[in-house]
């Protein structure tokens, strides 16, 4: 179990990141932003539901660029949208979210029709109230692999930011965007 749970936190654990250039609002220079740690940040006025993670600034005038970001998040991501892969694990999960529930209740009633068990139906229905959380990691665990790989042979998915509730992920080998839901 502990195995289980190492190899899962591995592979959901988010790196932060940021290796896209932004231009300062204040002096308008253009150059890599000086990345100073990570901490989330939705105070920006980009229109749409962003958080950005990097804490970033003009390595020119010092400026912190937060609105910067956030206008280049969704500038890069608006019209990326999620893998197909990606959209199947989505709908998977929601189908066993459907699908675990009624084949218990069936196991159940037939069970109980034909008397395979009596009071362990109890123990049963508790057993399995622990399987959405497992159905959840599952399904976090499958869309964690799709970062695990890249086209250009060496993923290194950094986490920039939420744009809407999608996790944007930009490929510090390539430069690939990588929009994930989970
Ligand atoms: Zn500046
Ligand atoms: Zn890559």
């Amino acid at each position: 179990m502990s195995w289980f749970l190492t190899t899962y936190r591995n592979a959901v654990r988010q790196r932060y990141g940021w290796n896209v250039t932004l231009t300062c609002m204040k002096c308008a220079s253009t150059n890599m932003p000086r990345y100073e740690g990570a901490s989330p940040n939705n105070e920006m006025n980009a229109g749409d539901d962003v958080i950005i993670y990097a804490r970033l600034a003009c390595p020119q005038c010092k400026k912190r660029l937060i609105d910067e970001a956030g206008n280049k998040l969704v500038e890069l991501f608006r019209d990326v949208s999620i893998p197909e892969k990606n959209a199947r694990i989505i709908r998977d999960f929601i189908a066993s979210l459907i699908m675990v529930p009624l084949t218990l209740a069936f196991t159940l009633f037939i069970g109980m029709r034909m008397g395979w068990w009596g009071n362990n139906a109890f123990a049963l229905l508790v057993a399995s109230s622990g399987l959405i959380p497992l159905l959840v990691m599952l399904m976090r665990y499958r869309v964690a692999l799709l970062r695990s790989r890249c086209s250009c042979g060496k993923p290194d998915y950094v986490i920039m930011g939420l744009l809407n509730n999608i996790a944007c992920y930009h490929c510090a080998s390539c430069g690939k965007l990588l929009p994930l839901r989970d």
